[in-house]
């Protein structure tokens, strides 16, 4: 979904998608941009040892009250608030879960930021009601997922 154009470059090839500008890998390459323009972050050291930034030491960057972190968590979730108001805006949904190492690990902080974000994109009747919640399957929602969709269009009970 093309969310900026002339974005940033997609894992797909293309520029400005929804996944460059909010994905995790999106926020922690801005975060190591800051880091290495000087500015001081708890995943400094992560970011020397050009170790993998995990969605846990993100958790634990936000917990400990990391500016660096919260500020380009914040944008993510800024971003996916109103890239969910207008997707809302359009298929007027009731409820949008979301998954992921990111929101599993940080519901916490995330959801009220992306719930902000959506309040003040969405249309006022698209928007009221609407339920953004965190996924509770974790690494088993792709295997529900498809035991629902067996249920559903092959009429078998899994
Ligand atoms: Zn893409």
């Amino acid at each position: 979904m093309l969310v900026e154009k002339n974005g940033p470059k997609c894992g797909c090839g293309k520029k400005g998608c929804f996944e460059a500008v909010a994905s995790r890998t999106a926020i922690v390459n801005k975060i190591i941009k800051d880091v290495k323009s000087g500015k001081r972050s708890k995943l400094s050291k992560f970011i020397k040892s050009r170790e993998r930034i995990k969605s846990k030491s993100l958790t634990s960057a936000v917990k400990s009250g990391d500016k660096v972190v919260r500020k380009r968590i914040t944008e993510g979730c800024d971003f996916i608030g109103g890239v969910l108001a207008s997707i809302t805006n359009l298929l007027n949904l009731d409820m949008i879960v979301l998954g992921g190492g990111m929101i599993e690990a940080m519901d916490f902080y995330m959801l009220p930021l992306i719930k902000k974000s959506f309040s003040e994109h969405a249309m006022d009747d698209a928007g009221k009601g609407l339920k953004i919640v965190a996924s509770k399957l974790g690494d088993d929602a792709a295997i529900f997922g498809g035991i629902a969709l067996a249920e559903e269009f092959l009429g078998v009970r899994v």
